[in-house]
């Protein structure tokens, strides 16, 4: 019979999706079926940011057996405990989107009736004080879970991580070479199709090396080597949603202990984050090149850096969007190659690692069945608009009219997915989680609370206890939240007491 199993995988691309690829892959694949080669070339260069990611991340690392506290001090990590939003409702105003919950589900529906309920009674506090995730980061303290706490919010606790890219793509090599990948060093100048099925043969070297393979993962960031400009794989452009286009980076001293969360900004014409490491801390200014030039954009960047800036700026032009097919015959486009969501919900490390999750779910053979890949790129869109719609939440929620960035994005047409989801919460305040998507009711309440959305009424399953036993239980998880965040350390005493070199 015929041997149809892969066995040659090439991944072009050496940024942070060619390593993680490389190291989720090689950790499943055992290295005696399936060879991987990574090839990149240093004179390219990656693109250099993306510092920021949410819990899932946890996942991955222990796929592939990294020791956590090896990793915070390996890639100058901080633990992030959720995105801090300035200015986004609107100016002057401030809310944390926090990783874990709010209280806890009660007779089996959202924690917010209640709340809601309790407010329309004139007696709750804001709805943060029912998150520790944002209590803790607004105190700088953070501890991992702590499961012996049984029915306390400690034993409830999320969080992901702040880290240095670069270091981060540093360590996914030490693990993808520790399994057998091999590397190559050298920029890629042509790829060869078979003239039949115009699968990819094989990419040649400037050198002249000609490197074959039978399944290609395109990681060559936002240039698509393969998938566009090879296979012409085309791509929906959402830039209409979500107009801004451009970046600015730089990295400034360290002024203070890190900060156990993102903060997002949001300026005249975009926003600014600032991403605490433990060396550094990391800025930059998205914006929307048709309302700000890239000298004001850098002027302003400039202006609200808390320290130092320790490198040049780093300017960088995308679109948001996603390949119209982010799988084309061979080629598997992953990271910047597959499309591009901007970093306000830090969530394009995290669409790479769902992305190798659901390649080697539908891991091909060399017939390449074409429903396979029709139903792989039908959930990575699916995904992609999920996560679209949340980011276009954040700025069509607003009430901002104060240049004509916020006029545009308070008034444009968003997605009718959207739109349902935002009449559906202001008539009833009901959040329903749809095909297991990335964000939860938590991620999208905080949002829509945080930007001032008010539903009319509360779900009347809230009414059916008395207005005691709901004193009584928010009185309850509102002292939870208090006692569980004195019993915490610092962020920076946690980072010394655990992560730091023996
Ligand atoms: P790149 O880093 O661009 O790597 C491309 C690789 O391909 C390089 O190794 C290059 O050498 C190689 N290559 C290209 N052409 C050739 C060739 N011809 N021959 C050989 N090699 C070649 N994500 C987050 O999760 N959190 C964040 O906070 C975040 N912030 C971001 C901020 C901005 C402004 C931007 C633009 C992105 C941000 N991201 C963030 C996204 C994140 O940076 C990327 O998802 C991640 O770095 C993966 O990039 P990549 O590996 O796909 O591409």
């Amino acid at each position: 019979m015929q041997d149809l199993r892969i066995r040659k995988v090439v991944i072009v691309g050496g940024g942070t999706a060619g390593w993680m690829a490389a190291a989720g892959m090689s950790k499943l694949l055992p290295a005696n079926q399936v060879a991987f080669r990574v090839v990149e070339s240093e004179a390219i260069g990656t693109v250099g940011v993306g510092e920021a990611t949410i819990p899932h991340i946890l996942y991955f690392n222990r796929l592939l057996g990294i020791d956590e506290n090896e990793f915070v001090r390996k890639t100058n990590a901080t633990f992030k405990t959720g995105i801090e939003f300035v200015n986004w409702g609107r100016l002057g105003q401030s809310y944390i989107h926090p990783f874990g919950p709010y209280g806890a589900p009660m007779d089996g529906i959202h924690f917010h009736h209640f709340w809601l309920r309790y407010a329309a009674m004139g007696k709750a506090p804001p709805l943060e004080r029912y998150s520790l995730m944002i209590q803790a980061a607004r105190a700088a303290k953070f501890q991992r879970p702590d499961p012996s706490k049984v029915n306390t919010a400690l034993s409830l606790i999320a969080y992901a991580f702040h880290f240095d890219a670069s270091l981060y793509a540093r360590l996914m090599r030490e693990h993808a070479e520790a399994r057998g990948v091999t590397r190559t060093e050298g920029r890629i100048t042509n790829v060869v199709q078979d003239p039949h099925s115009g699968h990819v043969q094989n990419v040649v070297l400037e050198t002249g090396e000609v490197i074959e393979g039978d399944l290609f993962i395109d990681c060559s960031g936002f240039r698509g080597l393969l998938i566009e400009q090879t296979l012409k794989a085309g791509y929906d452009d959402w830039s209409h949603y979500l107009p801004c286009d451009r970046a600015v980076a730089r990295a400034c001293e360290k002024v203070a202990d890190p900060i156990p969360y993102t903060r997002a900004t949001a300026k005249a014409s975009g926003w600014q984050w600032r991403i605490p490491l433990q060396s550094r801390t990391g800025n930059g200014h998205v914006y929307s090149s048709a309302h700000i030039s890239d000298d004001a954009a850098l002027d302003s960047l400039n202006a609200d850096l808390d320290g130092a800036p320790l490198t040049e700026p780093n300017f960088l032009r995308f679109t948001a969007g996603i390949r119209k097919s982010p799988w084309t015959k061979n080629v598997v486009s992953l990271g910047l190659a597959s499309g591009f969501l901007e970093p306000l919900e830090s969530t394009s490390i995290h669409l790479i690692q769902t992305a190798i999750a659901r390649l080697m779910t539908n891991f091909p053979d060399k017939t390449f069945n074409q429903p396979d890949i029709d139903y792989y790129n039908r959930r990575t869109r699916l995904e992609y608009e999920q996560v679209r719609d949340f980011i276009i939440l954040h700025y069509n929620a607003t009430a901002r009219d104060d240049s004509p960035f916020w006029n545009y994005c308070r008034t444009m047409e968003i997605p009718q997915t959207l739109a349902d989801r935002l009449a559906i919460y202001r008539e009833n305040a009901r959040q329903y989680r749809h095909d297991n998507e990335l964000f939860n009711e938590v991620s999208w309440l905080a949002v829509m609370q945080g930007q001032n959305i008010e539903p009319k009424r509360y779900h009347p399953i809230a009414d059916m206890i008395s207005e005691e036993e709901l004193v009584r239980r928010m009185t309850h998880f509102e002292d939870d939240v208090t006692r569980s965040l004195a019993t915490m350390p610092g962020h920076q005493a946690f980072i010394d007491q655990h992560c730091r070199s023996a």
